[in-house]
């Protein structure tokens, strides 16, 4: 049988060693945080979720932002193919994909911004409403729709060796964060998207995963988002421990993608088999934070 710790899983027979036990340290870290749930939008979670000074998520605006330059994301091996195959879970608070490093071999990174570091991407996963409410964590320029969902792409300072590790540092952590909208707009660069969200049906139940099918690169999770505007501000995780270890960077550009993708998220089930829905924790205090944005330069005027 293929048992690992706990709780019997059942993953593809090619997988690598290497990717099990990255899909295992993140199941340990999510374990770690205990039995958490979204009954109160994270209003009742203990520890530093309550205590803390510089929580995630916040409302950003760009009237409320700091006069500063901010320079470009650079992104590296973000257009190479990951290693296969990717495994897309369940694990009771949201579907999560752990990213896998490129077939050339290194891990796509991201660093400039105001990033500290060099930060390797580790995991992708969603936070949704419900079909009558928008699931969005940051409150981005007052923008509230329904079934809007955000994703964040979590990445490790390459300095620490573990997720875990990181997120007892202040510059352990990056995340970026999209927010998705229902829409039609033909985008055939985000079709990344389309692949895990064409998995979501089969892990319907707590602790499933499902293969995801074909080539992915990190970059077609971001698809067309303009990447060169951007709020970045230091908070913590939104999942207990809530540890204020992260580098937050988050797009004012909304992607689009079809309402029945989006809404197979709302089918899925949590640990206590009921529905996984309006998985986002409420807004935080800012407590005098800055808010620094990145504008795109202004274009010449073409005559
Ligand atoms: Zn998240």
């Amino acid at each position: 049988c293929l048992c690992f710790g706990p709780v019997v899983y059942s993953f593809p027979l090619d997988i690598s060693e290497e990717y099990l036990t990255a899909i295992r340290l993140d199941q340990a870290d999510d374990q770690a945080a205990g039995d958490y749930n979204y009954d109160q939008q994270g209003d009742d979670w203990e520890g530093l979720c309550q205590t803390g000074q510089a929580q995630s998520p916040i409302a950003l605006n760009v009237e409320e932002t700091e006069d500063m330059y901010v320079p470009r994301i650079r992104f590296h091996y973000y257009n190479e193919t990951l290693q296969t195959p990717l495994v897309l879970m369940n694990n009771g608070h949201t579907a999560n994909m752990v990213i896998p490093p490129t077939q050339l071999g290194p891990r796509a990174y991201i660093n400039g911004a105001l990033l500290p570091g060099n930060f390797e991407a580790q995991s992708v996963h969603f936070h949704w409403g419900s079909r009558n409410s928008s699931g969005v964590e940051h409150l981005v320029n007052y923008n509230i729709e329904r079934a809007q969902v955000e994703m964040h792409i979590v990445h490790k300072n390459t300095r620490y060796a573990t997720t875990s590790e990181a997120s007892k540092h202040r510059d352990g952590l990056a995340v970026l964060g999209v927010l998705i909208r229902p829409g039609r707009r033909q985008n055939s660069r985000n079709s990344g998207l389309t692949k895990i969200f064409n998995r979501v049906p089969r892990i319907v139940q707590y602790n499933t995963n499902a293969t995801i099918n074909g080539r992915l690169e990190v970059a077609q999770l971001l698809g067309s988002v303009v990447t060169g505007e951007f709020f970045t501000y230091n908070g913590s995780l939104t999942t207990p421990d809530c540890a204020e270890a992260v580098t937050w960077i988050v797009f004012p550009d909304v992607l689009e993608l079809q309402y029945r993708l989006i809404e197979r998220l709302f089918n899925l089930r949590d640990s206590r088999s009921r529905p996984l829905i309006n998985n986002y924790r409420d807004l935080q205090d800012t407590n005098g934070r800055p808010i620094y944005y990145r504008r795109l330069p202004d274009l010449p005027n073409l005559v």
